[in-house]
């Protein structure tokens, strides 16, 4: 059978360019960076060269971009180094949004416990905020700000050059989450007045486990893995290089060819939102215009996601009901809650995420399968039933 794999939000499969770029570092390039001798200083030679061409990517300088282990890690340790820079000055204020992905709102939440305290900005119904928004939610002990670039469920992009001036009119530091956006819509951490970024490198065909920190020269990183000197002593460990040149190859291969993936993958989404907006009783979440070329998020109504996506799979076709995180339990997607839709309709999602690797009959086949899961659900759901004999009003 033919597999079908759109769920890229999710992670994407390695390009062979960066798995080209990976190889020699498992094999004859093992040495360790920080080791003094000709294979060490090859291996750290490497590293400098994956981190300058990294930092090109985003518009940075090399020595403003810190490697982790992902995106996750990179989101930890920008919110708590810059509570910790707020808590030294008596800020204990912080700003973000109620759709964050959970390596940012758990963090808060257990921030908030250690006695931070954390506005959540409501999302509108497109799944959108103002800069406006964020300007009135600053207080003078806000401390940070930290407010995704693209919403890694519905796709949403947000105003994050304007986002970042209120933030730096006001002197609030401004971390974004870009995990979602990184190597996908430009980037520029300069003209977008970005303080703070995490990347992660799976998202855009690179190695799994690796990412980077962005943190702007003159903002002090507080360092929550301790031990040896790497990362200008702000991460230990010894690096991922392999992973790393990886990311490098990657990130460098997306940005080049940006303009044509998302000609290409946006035509194939476009086809779709159209088709699947066929079938009765369905919805497109998240704003039709100001959003990831690859992301479709939809909701049918009466039947459940999670039901979906199994029949789905039995079809070849690999998608998801939100994220991947939220997979396994039984509660609808706080980013679909956070839009306002009622729990009954937030069940019944799909989010179908693609890549340049999809193809238009990888989209005849969706277009196909999607219609009649969704019919054969609905005929055999209590919830559909009723709401067919007009025993309830129909939600969407
Ligand atoms: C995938 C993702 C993360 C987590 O990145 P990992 O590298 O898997 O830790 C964080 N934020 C967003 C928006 C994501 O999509």
């Amino acid at each position: 059978m033919k597999v079908v794999y759109v769920d890229n939000a999710a992670t994407t499969a390695m390009s062979d360019v960066a798995i080209d770029a990976m190889t020699p570092y498992l094999k004859e390039v093992y040495g360790n960076p920080s080791s003094l001798h000709t294979v060490g200083q090859i291996a750290k030679e490497a590293l400098d060269d994956a981190r300058a061409r990294i930092a090109r990517c985003i518009n940075c300088q090399p020595r403003e971009i810190y490697f982790t282990s992902g995106g996750s890690e990179a989101d930890n340790q920008a919110i708590r180094s810059a509570a910790l820079n707020g808590a030294r000055k008596g800020k204990k204020h912080i700003v973000t949004t109620a759709f964050e992905h959970h390596a940012v709102l758990h963090t808060l939440k257990k921030l908030e416990k250690e006695g931070f305290e954390v506005t959540y900005l409501d999302v509108h119904k497109n799944g959108l905020i103002t800069a406006r928004e964020v300007e009135a939610a600053l207080r003078e002990d806000t401390a940070l700000v930290t407010i995704m670039f693209a919403n890694n469920e519905i796709g949403t992009v947000l105003p994050i050059a304007e986002i970042g001036e209120v933030c730096r009119k006001y002197g609030v530091v401004f971390h974004t989450d870009a995990v979602q956006a990184v190597g996908h819509i430009p980037v520029d951490v300069k003209a977008q007045n970005i303080d703070m970024l995490s990347l992660s490198a799976h998202k855009f065909h690179g190695a799994k486990g690796v990412g980077a920190l962005y943190v702007k020269s003159g903002i002090p990183l507080q360092t929550f893995v301790d031990g040896g000197a790497q990362e200008r002593g702000k991460r230990a460990g010894t690096e991922n290089l392999g992973g790393i040149a990886s990311m490098a190859a990657a990130l460098e291969y997306a940005v080049e060819h940006m303009k044509e993936n998302n000609k290409k993958i946006q035509s194939l989404r476009d086809k779709l939102i159209d088709g699947l907006l066929k079938i009765p009783h369905s919805k497109l979440n998240g704003d039709r215009c100001s959003r990831l070329p690859s992301n479709l998020n939809m909701c049918f109504e009466g039947i459940e996601g999670e039901s979906l996506l199994l029949l789905l799979d039995a079809k070849g076709i690999c998608a998801s009901s939100g994220s991947a995180c939220t997979s396994g339990s039984l509660d609808p997607s706080h980013v679909l809650l956070a839009l306002g839709l009622p729990h009954e309709v937030a069940h019944g999602s799909l989010r179908i995420s693609l890549c340049e690797y999809n193809t238009q009959e990888d989209v005849e086949i969706i277009l196909n399968e999607v219609p009649k899961v969704v019919d054969y659900l609905r005929n055999i759901s209590p919830v559909w039933e009723e709401l067919e004999k007009g025993a309830k009003p129909h939600l969407i």
